[in-house]
């Protein structure tokens, strides 16, 4: 258990009780620790071990694949198994999710990979699969009386957390590191609401967020003291994969890792598409990609550790840059369950990633996306991925929020006098 989960003592929900129904078939928080049961509510710790606490489901829940692809095309057709209300397609909402499933032929062959897909969550309304989870923060927060919706960001969320918040009529405040790329800080302030730039790593913003969240009982910090409904909405980007697939799971997954919260979450909708029989529950190796300027749970893969040693961040890779990641032990027991690994690559690697995707499949992925590909390519060169196995690798970020990764890197390639004879003596037929 990563220390951002224990300096905050659980607090109980602003509102008191919530309205029968509000969080659809969950049915309680179990610690993933030592699985001490708790009710619905603002919780977020353990009571007895402030382990991190997970939403569960009730037991009983009957799902047809009909009813699904009856629902909205967006994240609420999965409502189900969310922990939401069943009217939540009513509520205002940014309406994430159904984004496209690419089938990378051209990159396939240039890896020597047979079957290869891009999950492409750059085309969200704010450009990144945060959308997902805040939108799912949301709707608790909103349940739970909350009256504020604030986070800690290491860039997307920002966005996502500032757009939903607008869209929602509600006061917003995100906390980011203050060396942030401009598109970014940009792309919050543009929605209205507070934007604080902290002088300091996003560890330190987090923790600067826990400390505010103790103290301002009605403020929502979606992946703080609402982090259980948070991380859910990651499932989504499983639920999504396995229905475009035909109703099938892949082989084999690369999912960045931040937190890890995302990629835990993609086993557990996995897993729970397979027990609630909506696909056969086929075996599916999760690998996760880190940037080695900061890659604490790739380097605790590495040494078999079990325990994410915390580093202090140093990458291009901003949206990924967690030096103590609060699912990290988690992704470690999920790569070792399922077959897969923990990986990391240089800076160098990582803008080599993003031209490589672009220049075979057309998708301009933000930095994030540049260390999956990255770790895709790394992970197969080095025999560690089987190139046989149907395989679905994770896009999460827009790559016109990263410009500054790739501007020194790519340009016109010539700048001409309008005329025929400069363009041919340019060299361009
Ligand atoms: C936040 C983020 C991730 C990873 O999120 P975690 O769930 O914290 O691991 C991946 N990609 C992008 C673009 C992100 O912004
Ligand atoms: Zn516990």
């Amino acid at each position: 258990m990563s220390a951002s989960t224990t300096t905050l003592v659980p607090t109980e929900s602003p509102a008191g009780a919530v309205r029968p129904g509000a969080f659809g078939n969950a049915a309680e928080l179990a610690c993933r620790e030592c699985g001490a049961r708790q009710p619905l509510g603002a919780l977020f710790a353990c009571l007895d071990c402030f382990g991190p606490l997970e939403v569960v489901y009730a037991d009983d829940i009957v799902l047809s694949r009909e009813q699904i692809t009856a629902g909205p095309h967006n994240i609420w057709r999965y409502q189900p198994l969310l922990p939401v209300p069943v009217d939540v397609a009513s509520f205002p909402s940014t309406e994430p999710g159904m984004t496209r499933l690419v089938r990378a032929d051209n990159l396939a062959r240039e890896l020597g990979i047979r079957t290869l897909w891009v999950k492409d969550d750059s085309n969200n309304p704010t450009h990144s699969f945060k959308d997902r989870v805040v939108a799912v923060a949301l709707t608790a927060a909103r349940e739970l009386g909350f009256r504020v919706l604030a986070c800690p960001s290491t860039g997307n969320l920002a966005g996502a957390t500032a757009a939903a918040a607008a869209r929602a009529g509600i006061r917003s405040v995100v906390l980011v590191p203050k060396d942030l790329e401009p598109q970014k800080v940009l792309t919050t302030a543009v929605y209205g609401g507070t934007l604080v730039c902290v002088d300091g790593t996003y560890d330190d913003v987090n923790r600067l967020a826990i400390e505010i969240a103790g103290e301002q009982a009605d403020w929502a910090f979606v992946n703080v003291n609402v982090r259980p409904y948070y991380s859910e909405g990651s499932k989504t980007l499983a639920f999504e994969v396995a229905e475009q697939l035909g109703w099938r799971l892949p082989e084999q997954v690369v999912v960045p890792v931040a937190s890890g919260s995302q990629l835990t979450k993609i086993d557990k909708g996995f897993g729970e598409l397979g027990g609630l029989g909506l696909v056969e529950p086929t075996p599916c190796r999760v690998f996760g990609a880190q940037a080695t300027g900061c890659s604490p749970v790739a380097t605790a893969f590495a040494a078999g550790h079990d325990v994410v040693r915390p580093v202090r961040p140093d990458t291009i890779a901003k949206s990924l840059a967690i030096g103590d990641p609060a699912d990290g032990p988690y992704v470690l027991d999920v790569a070792r369950r399922t077959g897969g690994a923990v990986e990391s690559v240089s800076d160098e690697e990582i803008r080599a990633g993003i031209a490589l995707l672009a220049r075979t499949e057309g998708i301009f992925g933000e930095t994030a996306g540049g260390v999956t590909i990255a770790t895709l390519k790394k992970l197969v060169d080095g025999g560690r991925l089987d190139p046989d196995a149907e395989t679905v690798v994770f896009n999460t970020g827009d790559g016109l929020k990263t410009l500054d990764a790739v501007a020194d890197a790519v340009g016109p390639t010539a700048t001409i006098a309008a005329s025929y004879d400069a363009f041919v003596s340019a060299g361009l037929l």
